[in-house]
């Protein structure tokens, strides 16, 4: 069976980050790069936020440099899809595509997280022409524009405190007569003139010739006094959570109970020695893309350390 010192699973910041660093220690990284080749960045456009690029870069062409220069350090990049593992046998035991087993030393989990959609099947027709589930990513084209924001979450909040410094106007759709949210970010929402609160509010569709113009909402659904109209809308913001990719690891790696990994004291160490998490596998507040690549390099320099310190 095919034994490796280093496998990294995730083709995200976080993966191709831990793969030039592991590649130029000379440890020979193999990394799997999942289902979406690139991670989430792949379904931004451009990309403004990530140092070292004052012109912006698309998302797609700053995940092919990631990816070439882990190449160039010799990291062999395959296509494939952990399918199982057992982290209680050393060398750990990963099976790919439920077919091929191989042998790792040390593995660092890259997996990401993906963001939950409504499933409407607006949500694909628009995406990337106004829809966007990354107010940081996206807000900034939207500034003196009129929004909607999905969500009464904390995540809903700020996405939508941080798109009302940008855009004209917010509207927040929130399902529930309530915010879920802490009660600083909801007195920050209900303090700000810029975002109007729809309360029992669900999206049901979005129209427009060329791109987003307007979502289809429901007030009070299923009640005897529900309405429909029509809100016109410039961008349309889902902040409904995140689902973190762990099942496959979740029977041996300790995760919150949303499924997050947990590590340990701010290091990429999970409850597994050898075995490393980074990126927004294990990050519940960030998620940006050079906060994910700095923990990369984290997990990188751990299994550095882990392979010495334990002699192989
Ligand atoms: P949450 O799970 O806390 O909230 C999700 C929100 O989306 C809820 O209001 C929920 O409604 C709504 N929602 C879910 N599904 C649908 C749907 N199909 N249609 C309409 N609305 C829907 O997720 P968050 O991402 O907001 O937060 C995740 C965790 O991260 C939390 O623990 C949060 O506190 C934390 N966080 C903290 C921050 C901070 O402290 N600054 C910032 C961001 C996140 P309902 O209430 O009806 O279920």
């Amino acid at each position: 069976m095919e034994r490796v010192r280093c496998l990294i699973i995730g083709s995200g910041p976080a993966g191709y980050t831990a793969a030039i660093y592991t590649g130029r220690a000379n440890i020979s990284p193999v990394l799997y790069e999942g289902l979406q080749a690139g991670g989430q960045l792949t379904t931004t456009t451009e990309v403004e936020n990530f140092p070292g690029f004052p012109e912006g870069v698309t998302g797609p062409q700053l995940m092919e440099n990631m990816r070439s220069q882990a190449m160039k350090f010799g990291a062999d990049i395959r296509m494939g899809i952990v399918t199982k593992v057992d982290f209680n046998q050393r060398p750990f035991k990963i099976e790919i595509d439920e077919e091929k087993e191989l042998l790792a030393d040390t593995v660092i989990i890259a997996t990401g997280a993906s963001a939950k959609y409504l499933g409407l099947d607006d949500e694909k027709k628009y995406a990337g022409m106004g829809v966007s589930a990354c107010a940081t990513c996206d807000g900034f084209f939207y500034r003196n524009k009129t929004v909607a924001v999905v969500g009464g979450g904390d995540t809903a909040c700020e996405e939508a405190t941080y798109l009302a410094g940008l855009a004209r106007k917010v509207y927040l759709l929130v399902r529930k007569p309530y915010l879920r949210a802490s009660k600083i970010m909801q007195d920050r929402v209900m303090g700000n003139d810029k975002i109007e609160v729809l309360f029992e509010h669900n999206a049901v569709g979005l129209y427009g010739d060329n791109g987003v113009e307007g979502v289809h909402v429901v007030r009070r659904k299923g009640e005897a006094d529900e309405t429909r109209y029509d809100l016109p809308i410039d961008g349309f913001f889902l902040a409904i959570g995140h689902r973190p990719n762990t099942e496959v690891f979740a029977p041996f790696i300790d995760c919150d109970e949303t499924g997050y990994i947990i590590t340990k004291d701010g290091t990429p160490r999970t409850n597994v020695a050898g075995v490393f998490a980074a990126g927004d596998v294990a990050d519940t507040q960030y998620r940006q893309a050079v906060t994910a690549a700095g923990s990369g390099c984290k997990a990188a320099i751990e299994v550095e350390r882990y392979l010495v310190e334990n002699g192989l």
